[in-house]
């Protein structure tokens, strides 16, 4: 029955009254709420209309759905508040009785529950299947794997519910949903149902918020239950061993009211269930008549009333319109299809191969596919898939798990590393001597260039030639073999495309002695050469025979047509020539000490 909500009326009093049968204290007098919480009033209406327009538009799109009418998948963290109990007794109850409410909600929410045969014919042209499916989570907040249940030790040995004076739960003064107060936090409101479950102490058999609240209070949003309640197995007292209270529950969480409206003759805002007096306890006799509801009379067995647990067996069509707008896009809990089954969109380009997660908290089995571009697919995981570039340009991968789909658009690249234009392999100092001197049996800082698109190296040594450090890196330490002779150095950059770029470096062992301790830059410059003996240990020298004392050194710069254009001596161990007045080109450095010479190669570039 549904008609003007001015008609509200308080009569919530006789809800708070306990050991009579069911109470649940989430109550709305929407007429009460007008005056005392205008704007939360306000955000209810808001809520109203958004439903009443998808409801009269029958559906619409819901974000990430294949099917706006198909299976909705729920994932649910149950939040256990134990006395240090062992898993399975006392408070802390077991899986089993936790997976015992989570079925129940399954059967109710889809129709399936064994007693729907005991709906009156009257009302079965508008009971429902929701097409929702509740499932403990496999994953985590972080993503890691979890049974969807935690559970931790309460400081209460029992708790209250309290109200604010506007009717809403006072959590503060509850408690359950704040670790810091005996409670468990939530995790994220707007992607798990949370369930918290303890042992009440006052009467309360459960309550929930109401979505209503959600923008507002997104931190309490969920269903408590107590202890005795939960499931219908195990650690439950009859008459409400069937876990319906958490059906009663989940139903508020879905939008719905108690079914009299919470009030007298009320309304619930559903076109389909018939104006009730007040709440019904127990089990009435079929039909129990009132408001003039003359023919069918109450709808005392949706379990939006306040019947025992076996005599509760039905939903209507309309609170599945409901529940199912909530999900839509736009509404609040569209979040929940948009954050539930996601493709994260990876942080850079994929280069030949790498990995992409899903957000998928209930691990649904999952179909990936490539819609379009170049690349394939392997390891295709419920969470992960790894994708392989078979080109280089734009992706789309999709990823389909029942009614649930995902797209993205990744960028891929399968071209190996490319050298820049003077790609070169040097020991430190060095740079673009070649073939290079180098003493027998020393130990050298060797690099390579920037390659564009490498992850790692491949240094492949001549005999005698061993690492010192870095083997697989761009700065490898290399020890020269203690024979003297011609040798050749090779160095391939990788990536994951498995192609590489090689370059080959000829050195002349024996030839060099005392030059690794002497460096020249920058190179290319532009206005100065500095020539100076490398008095840290950073080139690796630790041959004894290259310990030279003596710092003296001349040096002379000759252009590529081998005139000299430059000359200085150092008795310092270090010297700057001014080269400003030079062009540019290539031009050959000899530094000649009491070792020996060795001539560089030098770079004028403006
Ligand atoms: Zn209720």
């Amino acid at each position: 029955m549904k008609k003007l909500l001015l008609l509200f009326s308080l009569t919530f009093i006789t809800l708070f009254t306990f050991g009579q049968g069911r109470n649940c204290p989430s109550v709305v007098d929407l007429s009460l709420m007008q005056t005392q919480n205008p704007a939360r009033y306000q955000q209810f209406m808001n809520l109203e209309s958004f439903t009443t327009n998808y409801i009269n538009n029958q559906g619409g799109a819901n974000y990430r759905l294949a099917d706006p009418n198909g299976l909705i998948i729920i994932p649910v963290v149950v939040h256990i508040l134990h006395r240090n109990e062992a898993v399975g007794t006392g408070l802390n109850i077991s899986l089993a009785q936790i997976q015992s409410q989570i079925d129940v909600l399954n059967e109710d929410f889809r129709r399936l529950n064994v007693n729907r045969i005991n709906t009156p014919a009257a009302f079965t042209g508008v009971a429902s299947d929701y097409n929702f499916e509740f499932r403990l989570a496999c994953q985590d907040p972080n993503g890691n794997s979890s049974n969807g249940v935690t559970r931790r030790f309460t400081s209460k040995t029992g708790f209250q519910f309290s109200a604010n004076s506007n009717g809403t739960a006072n959590e503060n003064s509850i408690g359950i949903k704040t670790t810091s107060s005996g409670g468990e936090d939530p995790w994220p409101t707007d992607r798990y149902l949370n369930m918290w479950v303890g042992n009440f102490t006052d009467g309360t058999l459960g309550y929930a918020t109401f979505p209503g609240d959600f923008v507002t209070n997104p931190n309490a949003d969920g269903v408590v239950i107590t202890t005795t309640s939960m499931g219908r197995t195990g650690n439950v007292l009859a008459p409400y061993d069937g876990g319906r209270t958490a059906t009663h529950e989940v139903g508020h969480w879905l939008n719905l009211f108690h079914v009299w409206g919470d009030a007298n003759c009320g309304d619930d805002l559903v076109v389909d269930t018939p104006q009730q007096q007040t709440a019904n306890l127990g089990c009435p006799a079929f039909p129990h008549r009132t408001c003039g509801n003359t023919t069918n009379g109450d709808m005392f067995m949706n379990y939006m009333d306040y019947t025992d647990d076996g005599c509760m067996n039905v939903f209507t069509n309309g609170q599945r319109l409901r529940g199912r707008a909530l999900f839509a896009a736009g509404g609040p809990r569209a979040a929940f299809l948009d954050n539930y089954f996601r493709i994260q969109q990876p942080a850079s380009n994929i280069i030949c191969t790498g990995t992409v997660n899903l957000t998928n908290p209930n691990c649904l089995p999952t179909t990936w596919s490539i819609v379009s571009g170049p690349a394939t697919l392997s390891s295709a995981g419920n969470t992960q898939v790894t994708v392989r570039a078979t080109g280089t340009g734009s992706v789309a991968l999709r990823a389909i798990a029942g009614n649930y789909t995902s797209d993205i658009n990744i960028n891929v690249n399968n071209s190996g590393p490319s050298a820049s234009n003077a790609t070169l392999i040097y020991p430190s100092g060095q740079r673009g001597v070649d073939p290079v001197p180098l003493c027998a049996g020393c130990a050298y800082n060797f690099l390579v260039d920037f390659v564009a698109g490498a992850t790692s190296y491949t240094w492949v040594l001549p005999s005698g030639f061993s690492f010192v450090s870095g083997r697989n890196t761009s700065t490898p330490g290399i020890r020269t073999s203690s024979v003297s002779g011609t040798y050749t150095l090779y160095c391939s950059a990788n990536n994951a495309c498995g192609t590489s770029w090689t370059h080959s470096l000829v050195i002349n062992v024996g030839s060099g002695g005392q030059q690794q301790r002497i460096a020249v830059y920058p190179n290319p410059t532009q206005q100065d050469l500095n020539i100076e003996y490398i008095t840290t240990n950073d080139d690796l020298t630790i041959s004894s025979t290259d310990k030279t004392e003596n710092d003296d050194f001349s040096v002379k710069l000759f252009n590529d047509s081998n005139q000299e254009v430059r000359s200085g001596l150092s008795s310092d161990g270090k010297l700057t020539i001014d080269i400003r007045d030079l062009k540019d080109g290539l031009y050959y450095l000899r530094v000649t000490d009491t070792k020996g010479t060795k001539t560089m190669q030098v770079q004028i570039k403006r």
